[in-house]
């Protein structure tokens, strides 16, 4: 699955989001329980009301959401990369997200205390790109000295490697994170395997007070344009508000929404933000004994997205009866849209759309 780690310094709400969206009924929907791989991980539905609207046409007994994984990663301070704290486990738990959730502290609170003695979340913001721009600069350092044996060898991956690093480190050198470099599409898996800190893809969360969670403060909108500069997204709510919610039963939670004046839980816009941000996209599988969503990336082949489901899917793969979301709501059905000539029989060469209906046919 995908995971997103959420970072942030100290005491800014990492924690309080991660029991929300850990603790939602949602979170908890039967069928796959929340599970605590560690007590800091958690996998987390997502949202998505098409799959209610597939299930109530489809009568499926039961419903199953797609799943993301979140992991709280405490430990970032300033310094942190000299050695106060930010040991190796702790580097080795962002290395192995996909995308980074950075949580800044956009509320005012005398009771709570701010590491650094004052709220502007910016600031904050680049302390902790800082760090992590210091510990890509001496990883890549020593990766590079360690690929020279390899590289005397003729190496080819390792000679791509290094081209690279060196080019990530021009860029951290310059005081920018290794996101901002242009990767060619060659060079993409390659590239993403070297896992740097400061390349993976960020989500700033703009933590704010209870009473700015639907319109948002002053210190969020500070946040919203450094992140536009930078082009990266942003999501405004506030972590309290969510804890409370995510303990409320759900006619319960739906007045306190309105109440609120929020259309929808801040963590719903939080999971779909960090869909769009990993470039995910979602496909549905309908019958009589469940509905159910399915996570595959931007650009997947029919093939690939039936091995989502079970690797055999995706060996003996013949082809996928397909049929696009709206017409399978508009016409009432699989059968309605077959009528219809609303179900296309699609081949390897398929590429998956979001929303789409399937049904694999495959060899076993
Ligand atoms: P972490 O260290 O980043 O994990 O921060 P925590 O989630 O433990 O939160 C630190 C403190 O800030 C706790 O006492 C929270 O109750 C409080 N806190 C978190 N979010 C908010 C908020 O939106 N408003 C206020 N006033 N306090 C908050």
């Amino acid at each position: 699955g995908f995971k997103m780690g959420i970072v942030g310094l100290p005491n800014v709400g990492k924690s309080t989001l991660f029991n929300a969206l850990t603790k939602t009924a949602a979170a908890q929907a039967a069928n796959f329980p929340f599970c605590t791989i560690e007590p800091n991980v958690g996998d987390v539905a997502v949202p998505d009301a098409r799959l209610d609207t597939l299930a109530e046409i489809g009568k499926s007994k039961q419903i199953i959401p797609t799943r993301m994984t979140f992991v709280d990663i405490a430990g970032l301070v300033k310094g942190a990369s000299k050695g106060e704290g930010l040991g190796n486990q702790f580097l080795a738990n962002i290395r192995e997200t996909d995308a980074i959730a950075h949580v800044l502290r956009c509320f005012e609170d005398g009771d709570v205390t701010h590491v650094e003695d004052r709220v502007d979340p910016v600031e904050d913001a680049e302390i902790i790109e800082t760090e992590l721009m210091i510990a890509d600069m001496e990883s890549i350092e020593k990766r590079i000295a360690g690929l020279s044996r390899k590289i005397r060898g003729g190496d080819k991956e390792a000679v791509a490697q290094e081209r690279l690093l060196k080019a990530a480190l021009v860029a951290l050198e310059d005081g920018k994170p290794a996101r901002t470099i242009e990767v060619a599409d060659d060079d993409r898996k390659a590239w993403n395997m070297l896992q740097l800190l400061t390349s993976k893809p960020i989500l700033y969360v703009c933590n704010v007070d209870e009473a700015s969670a639907a319109t948002g403060n002053a210190m969020s909108e500070a946040v919203g344009k450094m992140a536009a500069a930078q082009g990266n997204a942003h999501v405004v709510i506030s972590a309290q508000i969510e804890e409370e919610i995510a303990q409320l039963a759900p006619e319960e939670a739906a007045e306190f929404l309105a109440e609120m004046d929020l259309e929808e839980p801040g963590l719903d816009r939080l999971i779909r933000a960090g869909y769009e941000l990993l470039a995910l996209e979602t496909y549905f599988t309908v019958g009589p004994k469940e509905a159910r969503a399915w996570t595959i990336p931007h650009g997947t082949s029919a093939p690939k997205a039936a091995g989502v489901i079970h690797g055999d899917f995706e060996k003996g793969f013949i082809r996928a009866e397909t049929i696009a979301y709206d017409d399978f709501v508009a016409l009432g059905g699989e059968s309605a849209a077959k009528e219809a000539g609303k179900m296309r029989a699609e081949g390897k060469a398929y590429t998956v759309k979001d929303g789409d209906v399937l049904h694999f046919l495959f060899n076993t």
